[in-house]
């Protein structure tokens, strides 16, 4: 879970770091030293495995994986080699212990090298033999020596009425049996690694961990029998029964815990520095908001006033607003953020509104210019396709203060961005921007106040691990007038079905969306590319169909949503980029192709781009079968329910904690030990710890704050410790 953390601390850093050059110095303890040394100091691991380790334990190219990175790494089951059955017993397949009495070495013939070397022998209950491919016959027969016993260990099977075993895993003398492991764990591996090596490895870095000052308070430790960080972790590399490989295993809670509490401690660490950075006190009186209000054609929800209550609320008090207004697709966040953004505008400083596509901050900028106009406010646009003569002009502008808000993508964060006075900045579906973007974006203002508006409903755990204790605003609401929307899944065998469908719903006036999913891999044939789909509905719809996909140019992007806008096209088929955030009120149908292939969070949002207007919507997820039964029990939940959060949290259940943000796109970390559906409470003691830590000791310099530091490098949040006092 590293990772991200640490790209969004080392932003954080070099913001802090303009102000505070002389904590800049880190420390990690000296006991620590070893457990961050690369992998090679460990037995038989030279540099091309420790690459590989990297790879593995950290998802990393070309980087050495450190100690430290096997340590966290987890077994996920045993080899159980306590079975003694003797060798005429063992069943086929079963892995068991034998003690071996060497008969004779028979090697392969020669000349044939196919053939195994065989190594006889038997025990009080018959025949064994042992079998070896490739076999160096100097090393066979000093390691079972003819006429002598030895204890071997491996799969037992069945072969023309003879025991054998293929490669024992081991060969031990009776001195050294006590020496070999009766209970083995097994880790996830990557070819060219051997369970051996890697098991050794392990061990010895299992040697390595110091014995570290505890940094839990007792309470917490006794009641729950956990053990000590290096007992905890000795623990969790020699299971001895399955029960040990328990998430909720005492041991295994205690790293947990230690995990979460390291992560949440440096989230709020962060937020307390960036609350402390002053914030300002924004003086306005409503008037510029109300001028919107009064513009729209429609009256704010419930929802949407107590949102904007609360956002006011931050405003005034002299402090940083750091909020995440979450609110399911169609909620209106948009119009949230403009209002926020127009009290800020009053109040004497400028806004910037942040999308992650052009497409999206086209869209924004259309939809915000005429109720910016009724309040007198300038509003402007820049993307990163802008003529140079405009850019000029916009940056200029914005340098004077000519221009109130700013609405754009990522090229707002570009060093020759420069406001006047930049007072908020709303972040528009956050989790398509990376984290260190958003802070980039921070440091263009002193006492920047930050909006973040997602529409994946991202369950309340996963905001709290991912956002810390960032102030959540949530829309419940959506605007009145809304109509279910009728959702129905349909066997791709049904296709010509669906498409009359479509005609007699086009002839009526209706628009749709056709979702495709998109192909990066060539070599991936059976998906229906969005360009064969576009070919074969032209084919019946002709110049009706508009095509939209993430490798066209924005230009060419922008011009194909205007003309489904505008109605020049009716059906008009995609990629997901229209996933997030497209408005288009009056189109109805969306059928998506492949709906088993997308997550069920990812289809709700699709489904989202419709049911926006009056009229009745509906929603098509075509399907290719069969499907198994989660399939189906995923696909059904959608069918069922229109409640976003309900849905993230059932994809929840049935995918893991990555899929619902999408961690592919999102780069969202995961954990290394702790597992949020075990671990679900644990979180939340962590989240309510690691506040008291720093109510009592905000600087974490008493003698407990000075032992959780070593928490935190343990888990590789030291940019974190940049943020407190030094010591
Ligand atoms: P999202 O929360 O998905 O970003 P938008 O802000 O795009 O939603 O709003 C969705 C649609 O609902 C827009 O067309 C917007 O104009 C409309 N809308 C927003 N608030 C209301 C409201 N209170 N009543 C009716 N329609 C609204
Ligand atoms: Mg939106």
């Amino acid at each position: 879970m590293t990772g991200n953390y640490v790209v969004e601390w080392n932003v954080q850093r070099r913001l802090a770091g303009r102000v505070e050059k002389r904590h800049l110095r880190i420390m990690r303890p000296e006991i620590l030293t070893p457990l961050y040394q690369s992998v090679q100091v460990l037995p038989k691991i030279g540099p091309k495995l420790a690459v590989l380790l990297g790879k593995l334990t950290r998802g990393t190219e070309n980087e050495d994986a450190r100690v430290i990175d096997l340590l966290f790494h987890r077994p996920h089951n045993i080899i159980d080699r306590q079975k003694q059955p003797g060798a005429a017993h063992a069943q086929d397949g079963e892995i068991a212990t034998i003690k071996l009495q060497i008969d004779q070495h028979v090697p392969p013939p020669r000349g044939n090298k196919r053939a195994p070397y065989r190594v006889t022998g038997h025990d009080d209950s018959g025949e064994l033999d042992l079998v070896f491919f490739h076999a160096h016959a100097s090393y066979l027969e000093k390691a079972l020596p003819i006429g002598e016993t030895r204890y071997v260990s491996g799969t037992v099977e069945w072969f023309r009425n003879v025991a054998q075993m293929v490669h024992p895993d081991h060969i031990v003398t009776a001195e050294d049996f006590s020496t070999m492991p009766l209970v083995e764990p097994v880790y996830a591996m990557t070819g060219g690694l051997s369970r051996k090596v890697f098991g050794r490895a392990v061990s010895a870095a299992v040697e390595m961990v110091p014995l570290l000052p505890e940094w839990h308070d007792p309470t917490i430790l006794g009641p729950r029998g956990w053990p000590d960080f290096q007992q905890a972790l000795l623990q969790l590399h020699a299971p001895q029964k399955t029960s040990d490989l328990d998430p909720q295993s005492p041991h295994q809670s205690r790293l947990a815990y230690d995990e979460l509490l390291a992560t949440q401690l440096a989230l709020s660490i962060t937020r307390q520095k960036m609350k402390k950075q002053k914030g300002v006190s924004r003086g306005f009186s409503g008037a510029t908001s109300e001028a919107i209000k009064s513009a729209l054609p429609f009256s704010l929800t419930g929802s949407q006033q107590s949102a904007i209550d609360q956002i006011e609320i931050d405003l005034r008090k002299p402090e940083r607003m750091l909020r995440l207004l979450q609110g399911d697709v169609g909620s209106g966040k948009t119009l949230v953020g403009l209002i926020a953004m127009a009290d800020v505008v009053e109040a004497g400083s400028q806004a910037g509104f942040m999308a992650p596509t052009e497409l999206l901050a086209r869209q924004h900028f259309q939809t915000m210019e005429p109720l910016c106009a009724a309040a007198g406010l300038r509003i402007a646009i820049l993307t990163g396709k802008d003529k140079q003569s405009h850019r000029k002009a916009v940056l200029a502008d914005l340098k004077d203060g000519q221009i109130d808000i700013l609405v754009g993508t990522h090229a707002l964060f570009q060093e020759s961005v420069a406001f006047r006075d930049l007072g908020i900045i709303i972040v528009d579906e956050q989790h398509r921007f990376g984290v260190h973007q958003r802070l980039a974006l921070s440091s263009k203002g002193v006492a920047v106040d930050v909006l973040v508006m997602t529409a994946t409903p991202i369950p309340r755990t996963l905001v709290l691990t991912y956002f810390g204790d960032m102030d959540v605003s949530k829309l419940t609401e959506k605007p009145a007038g809304r109509q279910p929307i009728d959702t129905r899944s349909v066997s791709q065998d049904r296709l010509d079905d669906v498409i009359s469908g479509l005609q007699r719903a086009l002839a009526k006036g209706s628009k749709a969306y056709w979702v495709c999913p998109l192909v990066e891999d060539a070599e991936v044939l059976d998906l229906t590319s969005a360009e064969e789909r576009h070919a074969t509905l032209q084919s019946v719809f002709g110049n009706q169909v508009g095509l939209v996909h993430g490798r066209m140019t924005p230009a060419e992007k922008d011009a194909a949503m205007m003309s489904f806008k505008s109605g020049e096209t009716r059906i008009l088929v995609a990629t997901t980029v229209i996933e997030v955030g497209v408005d288009v009120p009056d189109a109805t149908i969306m059928v998506i192709e492949h709906a088993e292939r997308f997550g069920l969070s990812q289809l709700h949002q699709l489904r989202g781009r419709v049911g926006r207007g009056a009229d009745k919507s509906s929603c098509i997820l075509l399907y290719k079968g069969p499907l198994g039964e989660t399939a189906k029990a995923r696909l059904n939940i959608l069918r069922d329910t229109e409640d976003g959060f309900r849905i993230a949290e059932e994809d929840l259940k049935l995918r893991g904690e990555g899929e619902v943000l999408g961690v592919r796109q999102s780069g969202v970390p995961t954990f290394r030990i702790a597992d949020l559906q075990a671990h679900g409470d644990l979180l939340e003691m962590a989240r309510k710890e690691s506040r008291l830590i720093l109510e009592r000791d905000g600087d974490m310099q008493n003698e407990r704050g000075e032992k959780l530091r070593v928490l935190l490098y343990l888990f590789g949040l030291d940019e974190a410790i940049r943020y407190l006092k030094a010591g």
